[in-house]
């Protein structure tokens, strides 16, 4: 029972019909190196990655994670991972990591050693970062240019838009300009005007008492998180729906979130310097719900 933890994995194809995956990952000290100087994940970000929370020792979603990953890797003509094997090896983690607290479980697949026969993956379990603040009194937000119309994903599919690759430079710049303006956080438009996600969260919103998000087009990514807040209102009563949001919306929205496995839900407090209409009874309420899952 130790954090971190990392554990190397040896991918077997979608089809294999091979039951017990023990023999195929195995357990390595997480300070040791353990990646070859000609890995492509790390000298082109050629890779996909999930990560989910596992909280008081319920990893959460796993199947959503599967799943995206498999589309990610289908979308970057990766070769498909075996869910089952993927399944086995969370499992297992989960099994040697403490079973109190929240830990942030990542895996990523990657197109492997520049000529090498195939792709290498790995799983790292790590103590999550403490967002009770955060949670409590949310972030401020700035809007910026993805540099994409709508439409992009379908026009150019080779931009990759909608596969969680390991190319994650753009995002992480993103939030970079929000702290210099100011701000905590992100939310990407596209070049003619409409919402899109956070660098690394989905966005959600209240107009007129109805909760939207935006449609998961091919061109942001489908947020396990947002769907299971969209679980959580529905069984409130409350009317949910996937539509595309203009700039303006979001500016006179009644509240919005930004949601991610791992934060969970943070109220926006504030849009490009406005002080923006926050929900914290709701987001207090979608927190209890997120943090109890046990699946
Ligand atoms: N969009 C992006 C770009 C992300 O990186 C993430 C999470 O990291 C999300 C959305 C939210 O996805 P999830 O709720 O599955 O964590």
């Amino acid at each position: 029972m130790r954090l971190p933890f990392t554990l190397l994995i040896d991918p077997v194809p979608a089809d294999s019909l091979q039951h017990d995956f023990a023999d195929t990952f195995h357990e390595m000290d997480s300070s040791a190196p353990a990646l070859r100087v000609g890995e492509l994940s790390t000298q082109r970000g050629d890779g996909i990655f999930e990560t989910l929370a596992v909280v008081n020792g319920h990893p959460q979603e796993v199947e959503p994670h599967i799943s995206r990953l498999r589309n990610s890797a289908r979308i970057c003509e990766l070769p498909v991972p075996n869910p089952e094997q993927w399944r086995a090896a969370i499992t297992y983690a989960v099994s040697r990591i403490p079973q109190r607290g929240e830990i942030a479980l990542k895996f990523v697949l990657s197109r492997g050693v520049e000529h090498g026969p195939a792709p290498t993956a790995w799983l790292h379990a790590a103590a999550a970062a403490d967002f009770s603040v955060v949670r409590a009194n949310g972030v401020r937000v700035i809007t910026l240019d993805r540099g994409y119309p709508r439409g992009v994903a379908e026009r150019a599919p080779w931009l990759l838009m909608g596969a969680k690759t390991l190319s994650y430079a753009v995002n992480m710049a993103a939030i970079r300009e929000a702290h210099r303006r100011g701000a905590d956080d992100t939310i990407f438009l596209t070049t003619d005007g409409y919402v899109m996600e956070g660098p690394t969260s989905s966005v959600v919103l209240r107009i007129a008492g109805e909760y939207v998000t935006p449609a998961p087009s091919g061109a942001i990514l489908h947020g396990t998180t947002q769907q299971s807040m969209f679980d959580y209102l529905r069984a409130q009563g409350a009317s949910v729906t996937y539509r595309d949001v203009a700039l303006d919306e979001l500016r006179q929205a009644d509240a919005a979130w930004l949601v991610s496995s791992v934060r969970l839900a943070v109220s926006v407090v504030a849009l490009d310097g406005e002080a923006f209409a926050a929900d914290q009874a709701l987001t207090d309420a979608l927190n209890a719900y997120l943090l109890a899952r046990t699946a």
